[in-house]
């Protein structure tokens, strides 16, 4: 991870930037780029228009690492409010929560008796489960498990700049889990991660090739490239041609705002398309991972600043 990339990450993880950067019009504005809005309804209209193209939805509503109880009470009920608003319009649409925002790091059995009263909640759509900054993978994947064993409607998420995923993943692809593959948004040391790039995608490829190999499709794995990296999804799409595997065995899911030609290319060849939509106004340490993946996007930053 280059100096740049660590600074925005570093600084997504500040309580002192958290509060006071959100405050500025520029950046609220450069933020809209990836949030269609901050309340609820934006959401759902955002929802219903991916629809209109034929891609699905996984929802998001920000916030993590909650201080409190009422913190947890609140992020639960936001979700509970969502899936009601997405049964009732019969959307193509799932949720994507953090475990610190249903209370992991207060106790974690309010956690999963939060994630619980989702999974409940949403019938039969699957609830995802992020994968957040290296310390919680372990109770990520214990609490995962747990609620994949009660009701197989769990989803959970990987990263593959991590050198522990590949074990991580036989034993998810063993219980035939649904499984979120990304490269990782977080600052991780090198003992841990890979640090290069090129390491991360190869990775990512390997892993790929795994969660879409012969036993995990045995085991009834579902399969979700989350990338916006075009190069990568050409070689997973060659290789699983070579393969066999059918366009429904694989799924693309990709950030709103980002690559949206590509979003639509996929969706309209027949492969299942998601697109992940945030909202909420705790969006400051997220869009500082989404500066953090394309330094570039920071110009986007200063550009705002000068057009008023
Ligand atoms: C659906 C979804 C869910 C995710 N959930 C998690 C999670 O639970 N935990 C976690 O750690 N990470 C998560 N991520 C983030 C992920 O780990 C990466 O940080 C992010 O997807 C960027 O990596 P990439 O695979 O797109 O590849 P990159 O190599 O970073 O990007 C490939 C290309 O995509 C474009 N691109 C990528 N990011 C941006 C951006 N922010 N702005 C503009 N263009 C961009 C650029 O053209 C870039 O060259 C998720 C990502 C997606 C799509």
């Amino acid at each position: 991870m280059n100096s740049i990339r660590r600074m925005l990450v570093d600084a997504s993880e500040s309580a002192w930037l958290r509060e006071r950067v959100p405050r500025y019009r520029f950046i609220r504005k450069a933020s809209a780029r990836f949030l269609p809005g901050e309340d609820v309804g934006a959401a759902i209209a955002a929802a219903r228009r991916l629809a209109a193209d034929g891609i699905s939805t996984v929802v998001t509503h920000l916030g993590e690492n909650v201080r409190d109880r009422r913190e947890s009470d609140a992020a639960t009920n936001e979700y509970l409010g969502l899936l009601d608003d997405i049964g009732v319009e019969g959307l193509p649409a799932e949720i994507s929560v953090k475990l610190t925002q249903l209370g992991l790091d207060l106790d974690r059995e309010l956690c999963y008796t939060n994630l619980a009263k989702l999974i409940e909640r949403a019938r039969s759509a699957t609830v995802w489960i992020d994968m957040e900054q290296s310390a919680y993978v372990d109770a990520t994947l214990q609490l995962y498990e747990r609620a994949q064993k009660t009701y197989r409607r769990a989803g959970v998420c990987v990263q593959a700049y991590l050198y522990r995923t590949e074990r991580d993943l036989a034993s998810l692809i063993s219980m035939g889990a649904s499984v979120r593959l990304v490269k990782g948004a977080y600052s991780e040391p090198r003992a841990i991660a890979y640090a290069k790039k090129s390491e991360v995608d190869e990775n990512f490829f390997r892993l790929a090739q795994m969660l879409l190999g012969g036993p995990a499709r045995s085991a009834g794995v579902r399969a979700v490239m989350a990338t916006h990296d075009r190069r990568l999804i050409r070689r997973i799409l060659d290789w699983a041609a070579r393969e066999g595997i059918t366009k429904n065995q694989l799924e693309f899911a990709m950030l709103y705002g980002i690559q949206r030609a590509e979003q639509l290319r996929l969706a309209h060849e027949g492969y299942r398309t998601d697109v992940l939509v945030s909202y909420g106004t705790l969006w400051f340490p997220w869009y500082m991972r989404r500066l953090a993946e394309r330094p570039a996007n920071v110009f986007f930053v200063i550009r705002n600043l000068f057009s008023g």
